[in-house]
């Protein structure tokens, strides 16, 4: 057995799990992002015993994401801490093909995404969660509960929480369809880059359209010289690289007049799937649950709310002998009532973005926009803004302001909202 916890526990909980596994837990968690993170500390706060596995713990972590809006946050019921906080942002400016932007107020972070994985581990351990190293292959039935197979020997635990990210592995092996529109996955490549005093700008800038089909490149300021530059496109296969290189060259140019581009260093590029819209599906069976992105949960704040849900309910599923589906649907409804609707309709609205080509788009930010910025276009622009200090009357606004001045698009939200 070469199997070696990292922070081993010293009194593992009773009554012992019936496997013939020589590590058992009543909760196993797979994937120590935030989903799985706050799964784990959720569920040991709830008196469960805990491993939290993940092929990269202990070494370096590779996690991508490392903004969120603040707002987002406060939803997902956390508070924004500064530790982790590299760079404040006033909000965002959405940009459309042809160069007219809306600017929304809506404060956001860029993070130190390594401090802040490190700061909710410890949290986790705190609570006794056990962490482990180990790759996850499958996760069979085994007695009441799963035997999991890793790379460094068997698992026992009660209950399994694959929170194995977009591609989660674990769940789909044992049949479940975790994302309910797999097919409505955003493959993303995004840069980080040094510029000198690029990322002491105050703006997420969002460019729409067929920079970026089916959903947005981004620039994010992340203090300093630093920021990270991607697209995220939905419909086109998960190699989105070409998009990328396209994208860097049209903000070069965006940015030439303030900046001198040609000293842009490209540091390092991160691949990956945003399972944006495409919802969760099939997330539990007996004594097994999918969370965060690996069940179509995604974004830093929602995921960790989502890890929390499961790894409560998991925890009272675990104590109360009772691991079956029955008692584990409790989770997609507790997260149904909190989420469905607020995810539904952002996968219409992504649907709809999708489906209308750059002319639609300019004809819609014409109606919402503030002002030019000036990136090369055809389409002559005026102004209005869309401010507000919280983030639903923004929506209510966007909503009212959008069906003003182009109102086929909500026919085409309504559509895809019914659609779900
Ligand atoms: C390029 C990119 C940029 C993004 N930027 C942002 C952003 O700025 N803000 C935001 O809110 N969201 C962003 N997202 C989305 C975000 O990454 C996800 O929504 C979020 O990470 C979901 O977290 P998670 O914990 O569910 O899964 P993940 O973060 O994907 O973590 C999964 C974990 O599981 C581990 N793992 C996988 N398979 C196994 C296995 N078989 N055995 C053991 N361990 C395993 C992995 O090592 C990993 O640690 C971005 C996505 C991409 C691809």
């Amino acid at each position: 057995m070469r199997f070696a916890p990292l922070y081993p526990k010293e009194k593992p909980s009773s009554p012992p799990c019936p496997h013939k596994t020589s590590v058992n837990c009543d909760v196993l968690v797979v994937g120590a992002s935030p989903s799985g993170i706050a799964a784990a500390t959720s569920a040991a706060r709830s008196g469960a015993d805990v491993i939290l596995l993940d092929k990269e713990m202990g070494g370096r972590f590779d996690h991508p994401a490392n903004t969120f809006f603040d707002g987002m946050f406060r939803r997902a019921g956390l508070e924004v801490e500064r530790e982790y906080v590299l760079h404040d942002l006033a909000g965002m400016r959405i940009i459309s093909p042809g160069g007219c932007a809306v600017e929304i107020a809506a404060p956001g972070k860029f993070i130190d995404r390594s401090r802040f994985d490190s700061i909710y581990l410890k949290r986790a351990e705190g609570a006794g969660v056990r962490l482990m190293r180990g790759e996850a292959k499958s996760a069979p039935h085994s007695g009441s509960g799963r035997r999991v197979e890793t790379d460094a020997g068997d698992i026992g635990a009660r209950v399994v929480i694959d929170a194995s990210g977009v591609d989660g592995l674990i769940s789909r092996k044992e049949g479940l369809s975790p994302l309910k529109h797999p097919e409505d996955v955003a493959w993303a490549a995004e840069a980080v880059v040094e510029l000198s005093g690029l990322g002491e700008e105050r703006r997420f800038e969002y460019f729409v359209g067929s920079v970026s089909p089916g959903w947005k490149a981004t620039f994010s300021p992340g203090g300093g010289d630093l920021a990270t530059l991607g697209v995220f496109v939905r419909g086109h296969g998960r190699d989105v690289r070409g998009y990328l290189d396209r994208f860097v060259e049209l903000f070069k140019k965006y940015k030439s007049g303030e900046y001198d581009v040609s000293e842009m260093k490209i540091v390092s590029i991160n691949r990956g799937g945003d399972a944006i819209a495409a919802l969760p599906g099939e997330i539990v069976a007996d004594s097994l649950m999918a969370t965060g992105a690996a069940a179509g949960m995604s974004g830093i704040a929602y995921a960790m709310r989502a890890g929390t849900m499961a790894g409560e309910v998991a925890a009272g599923a675990a104590a109360a002998g009772d691991v079956s589906i029955r008692r584990l649907l409790a989770y997609p409804r507790w997260w149904r009532r909190e989420f469905g609707l607020e995810y539904r309709m952002g996968r219409a609205s992504l649907l709809t973005l999708g489906e209308m080509g750059d002319g639609e788009i300019d004809r819609l930010a014409f109606g919402l926009a503030k002002r030019d910025l000036g990136v090369p276009s055809s389409s002559t622009i005026t102004s209005s803004t869309i401010s507000s200090s919280s983030s639903s009357r923004t929506a209510l606004s966007a909503g009212i302001a959008v069906a003003r001045s182009h109102p086929r698009t909500i026919s085409g939200l309504l559509r895809n909202f019914i659609k779900g």
